[in-house]
């Protein structure tokens, strides 16, 4: 269910004893990761740094801009 903490993005199905939730998950793009904590605004984040190919090190970029261009997108509420 929808809470009324809910951002529009928001697609968990929340249970009805979480009517409020403490935080929201984004969308992610591969390892990159969106998302709000309650009172924070939304932020991207990503797992530990590790070592990475060049070919990765490009996707990673990659899928870090999408997460930033998809967070800028959900701030223009
Ligand atoms: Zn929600």
């Amino acid at each position: 269910m929808k809470t009324a903490m809910c951002p529009r993005w928001c697609e968990f199905d929340h249970p009805a004893w979480d009517d409020e939730p403490d935080g929201h998950d984004g969308l992610c793009f591969g390892g990159v990761g969106t998302g709000s904590a309650s009172g924070d605004p939304l932020s991207v984040y990503t797992d530990d740094p590790q070592s990475l190919t060049p070919d990765q090190a490009r996707e990673f970029a990659c899928n870090l801009y999408r997460a930033a261009a998809w967070v800028e997108d959900q701030r223009d509420d």
